[in-house]
């Protein structure tokens, strides 16, 4: 069976919904996408020749405020995906509380087999495609996966230069020079890396020596790993696209991240001593207390939940885990604090940055990391506080409290005419 994460999104709602006893008029509007743009997108490579990328920017939801999402490259983006994606994100943003619905954008490319400029230029022209839907008021763009500050900067600019002005609110996730916020790069990690906190805290488990794997070592990975490594947490564990590696004493974190940052972000050819390469398999199953999934969707399934032995899983990564797997994980008793929550942090702070650019102030990076925390904190005890009064999983506890603050303000607005 082929596995459709936007089915994910909603059986999950479905669940949520009925436990909130809402009648399927009072969320009917929530299980669809407001709107959708394809768009083919044309780029001259550099030996001539003329490629065409298939491009998406998805708005599941703008009822809460503008839609808010990041622009995905990678080979496997399809329309499916970035309606999931996007809709994860109009709970996110519920979750945290913040005064935004939910999109997202991805192009079906693999951005590694691209020069520079061919990247630039799908940029560009991917940007244009979508300027008609995007903007400060309407729909905010942010890096996601194989997307950084610098195509950010790229957006950024092209937007401006369409409408003639610089619109740094246009787009989130920008270089500090272009009007980026201080801590934005680190965000996610560091919701990640407290989520991880907070969660010991509440199991009685102390973090410092405590075993983690990290799949994924890209932005939201490698940053969840040395966060949590300063934090004294052993991180045994982790893996790319190109692989994994493991120490039981725990790895050398800050000597894995500079290699990654000069080795193109690949862990292939990374050597330390008492240390062994692993697959991403033996990874997820690792025998260790905490799990970060931060690569991609469907990774813990209905095939390998039966397999994981962390006590603990922090999804770093959207959609990492199934609806069947999920069952499963509760059933032998994993703990799973769940991405909408877990991975919130780069959109609190993409928030923080869209405020300060509407404002035109810059904010000092412990002022950014403390305003971070509080929201994070607040987040987790209240999806807490939620699963244990109606005794079921973080996840449910987390899509209860979104659901009710999305379908409360799609009541407050009504439905237009
Ligand atoms: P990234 O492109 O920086 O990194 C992705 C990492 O995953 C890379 O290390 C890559 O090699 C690895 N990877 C890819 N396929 C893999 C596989 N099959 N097995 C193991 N590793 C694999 O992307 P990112 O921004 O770190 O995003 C990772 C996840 O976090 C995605 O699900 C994304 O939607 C989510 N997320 C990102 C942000 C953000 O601010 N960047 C915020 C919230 C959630």
């Amino acid at each position: 069976m082929s596995y459709n994460p936007y089915d994910n999104v909603l059986a999950t709602v479905e669940k949520a919904a009925k436990l909130l006893g809402y009648t399927p008029e009072d969320y009917e509007a929530v299980k669809f996408p407001e709107r959708e743009l394809h768009v083919s997108v044309p780029v001259r490579m550099d030996d001539g020749s003329v490629r065409v990328f298939q491009g998406y920017r998805i708005q599941h939801s703008t009822v809460r405020g503008p839609a808010k999402g990041g622009v995905r490259y990678h080979p496997g983006v399809n329309k499916d995906e970035v309606r999931a994606l996007a809709a994860w994100m109009t709970f996110k943003c519920a979750v945290v509380d913040i005064p935004y619905g939910g999109g997202k954008g991805g192009v079906a490319v693999d951005p590694a087999s691209l020069s520079l400029g061919e990247l630039q230029r799908l940029t560009r022209r991917f940007t244009s495609m979508i300027a008609p839907i995007i903007g400060p008021d309407r729909d905010i763009p942010a890096p996601d996966v194989g997307t950084n500050a610098e195509v950010m900067g790229w957006m950024m600019d092209t937007y401006s230069m369409l409408n003639g002005h610089a619109i740094p609110a246009a787009v989130t996730g920008k270089p500090i020079p272009l009007g980026g916020s201080q801590g934005r790069g680190e965000a996610t990690g560091r919701g990640v890396m407290l989520c991880t906190k907070y969660i010991c805290e509440k199991l009685d488990r102390p973090l410092a020596g405590a075993a983690v794997a990290v799949q994924g070592m890209g932005n939201v990975g490698s940053v969840s790993a040395r966060l949590l490594h300063e934090q004294g947490a052993r991180v045994v564990a982790v893996s790319d696209v190109s692989g994994g590696i493991y120490k039981a004493a725990g790895l050398a974190i800050p000597a894995v991240c500079q290699y990654l940052s000069k080795r193109g972000n690949l862990l292939s050819g990374y050597e330390e001593a008492g240390m062994t390469r692993i697959g991403n398999e033996e990874l997820l199953e690792a025998d260790v207390t905490v799990l970060i999934p931060a690569a991609l969707e469907n990774q813990i399934n209905a095939e390998n939940a039966g397999r994981i032995r962390a006590q603990v899983i922090v999804e770093g990564a959207n959609g990492p885990t199934t609806v069947e797997a999920d069952e499963i994980l509760e059933r032998n008793g994993t703990v799973l604090v769940p991405d909408i929550l877990a991975n919130a942090g780069g959109v609190v702070v993409s928030y923080f940055e869209w405020v300060q650019n509407l404002q035109a102030l810059e904010w000092e990076e412990a002022e950014v990391n403390a305003k971070l925390e509080k929201a994070m904190q607040k987040a987790f005890d209240s999806v807490y506080g939620i699963a244990a009064e109606k005794q079921t999983t973080l996840r449910m506890g987390a899509y209860l409290l979104a659901l009710k603050r999305v379908v409360e303000a799609l009541r407050f607005r009504g439905i237009w005419p």
